[in-house]
């Protein structure tokens, strides 16, 4: 735990007692806060009762005395409305701020040096996060990953000059830490996401930004137009910036992908620095974009080539993107779960080939439309959940298909159709473009059941 020392002796409140709630209340209360904490539902409210925690409640308290309120960043704080504790602390003059807030002005405080690397985008996040920490731990470093990913960020150890830390921010994290100033601030990309709770893309955007806008060194993917804008925006003001390129390979400065190869530039001389081809775990272009972001996050490091490609090799990946799961025969088997809409799918479509498509589920806004010119990559679809009929229709004679309902129906079909294929290297692969809540929980219990099914086929010897 992270006990956050810079608020000793502070009043703070702390609302939404989620996982992050309750260890931001914790790590105040162990730094020397006055805490309180207060929850809508019971079942947090309880576990910060068993926990030690003071209850108060909000809804009636007095917050006028209170130096700030801790929000979870599931609570809306401007869309699609504010909520009651934010319109209610705004009104006493409180100030609204986040876990990640708490962790900066902690860093600030005891260890303004340590290397902080945060990470924010609409897609990749998590990828180049767990790739950035693979990285620094390949350089024997001591690494701290959390945030968004997993662990929240005060559970981790504290900030010291000897430790980095790797943090994945979404946009509401963002939203409240306005202090955040990352040694290496990463954005992505920046495409149509969670409108819902952000209202305007250009409030969607202008949070992004402010994960880069003061960072020491500011790494922004450079290949969609509002990134774009913000890297030029930040240049003119003189900050330090990296950009990074898959579709332009031709900038003046930054890393870049050519072919399979990531290649630093500067002033128009491009040196290569690592290449990706064979490296499963990175495979597609997309993965081309978290890898040269990540390894322009090792600052000098990033010049000690044979280290940088033997910690790119050596990376294992995330479940559930773009996974390998292992091989029958000549039947490669790829869980891709986490996509859960049309434009991961694509991702998946586009990296691969002859590929034995198992897609479906709840479907989004939007359908499988948009992927239409990816499906002569595919030799045959496998339909599962309330999609498949949507889905089928939107296929039409374009390729083959068969309605499977389930996970396990469909790995059947799709391992015969691909082993007895006249092709060398058939994929099956679960992409499924979908939402997971008709049939899983969540889309990591999609991909295990996919894991699951397809371990126990490896067991059983390819038919002949
Ligand atoms: P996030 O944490 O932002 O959701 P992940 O690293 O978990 O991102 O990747 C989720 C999906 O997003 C991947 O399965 C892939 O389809 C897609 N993706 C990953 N990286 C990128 C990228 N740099 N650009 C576009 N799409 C990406």
């Amino acid at each position: 735990m992270t006990p956050i020392t810079s608020f000793a002796g502070k009043r703070v409140a702390v609302f939404g007692l989620g996982s992050s709630g309750l260890i931001s209340a914790q790590a105040l209360a162990a730094g020397g806060a006055d805490v309180a904490v207060w929850d809508d539902h019971r079942p947090g409210r309880e576990k910060a009762e068993a926990a030690g925690l003071r209850l108060e409640d909000f809804v009636t308290a007095d917050l006028t005395g209170y130096d700030s309120l801790v929000l979870a960043p599931g609570v809306p704080l401007t869309h699609p409305y504010p909520h009651w504790i934010v319109v209610k602390a705004k009104a006493a003059g409180v100030e609204i701020i986040g876990d990640i807030e708490l962790f900066v002005r902690e860093r600030a405080h005891i260890a303004p040096k340590a290397t902080l690397v945060a990470i924010t985008g609409t897609n990749g996040k998590s990828t180049t996060t767990a790739l950035v920490a693979h990285l620094y731990r390949a350089f024997g470093y001591e690494v701290e990953v959390g945030g968004n990913i997993g662990v929240p960020v005060l559970a981790l150890n504290p900030p010291s000059a000897q430790r980095v830390h790797v943090i994945e921010c979404s946009s509401f994290q963002i939203d409240l830490a306005p202090s955040l100033n990352p040694s290496f601030g990463i954005l992505l990309n920046v495409t149509v996401d969670h409108l819902d709770r952000h209202g305007t893309m250009e409030h969607y955007a202008e949070i992004k930004e402010r994960l880069v806008a003061k960072a020491d060194v500011a790494i922004v993917g450079v290949d969609d137009e509002i990134s774009a804008g913000i890297a030029q925006k930040l240049r003119a003001r003189g900050r330090s910036v990296v950009p990074i390129s898959i579709d332009h390979p031709d900038i003046p400065d930054g890393i870049v992908l050519e072919g399979t190869w990531l290649i630093g530039k500067k002033g128009g001389v491009a040196a290569p620095i690592a290449d990706l081809a064979g490296i499963a775990s990175l495979r597609g272009t997309h993965n081309g974009q978290n890898a040269a972001a990540a390894v322009a996050a090792l600052g000098p490091h990033g010049f000690e080539l044979e280290l940088v490609q033997k910690g790119l090799r050596t990376f294992p990946g995330l479940a559930h993107r773009l996974e390998e799961i292992g091989r029958r025969g000549k039947v490669l088997y790829i869980n891709d779960s986490k996509a859960t809409n049309a434009d991961a799918a694509e991702k998946a479509l586009q990296s691969l080939d002859d590929i034995y498509w198992i897609l479906g589920g709840r479907a989004k806004e939007g359908g499988i439309g948009p992927l239409k010119p990816l499906f002569p990559k595919v030799a045959k679809a496998y339909l599962i959940g309330e999609a498949a009929e949507p889905f089928a229709k939107v296929i039409g004679e374009a390729i083959p298909y068969e309605f499977c309902g389930t996970i396990e129906r469909a790995v059947d079909s799709a391992t015969r159709d691909a082993e007895s294929s006249t092709t060398p290297s058939p994929i099956v692969l679960l992409s499924p473009a979908c939402a997971s809540f008709d049939q899983f929980p969540n889309f990591e219990k999609r991909g295990d059941k996919f894991r699951e099914v397809v371990l126990a086929k490896l067991a059983e010897p390819p038919r002949s």
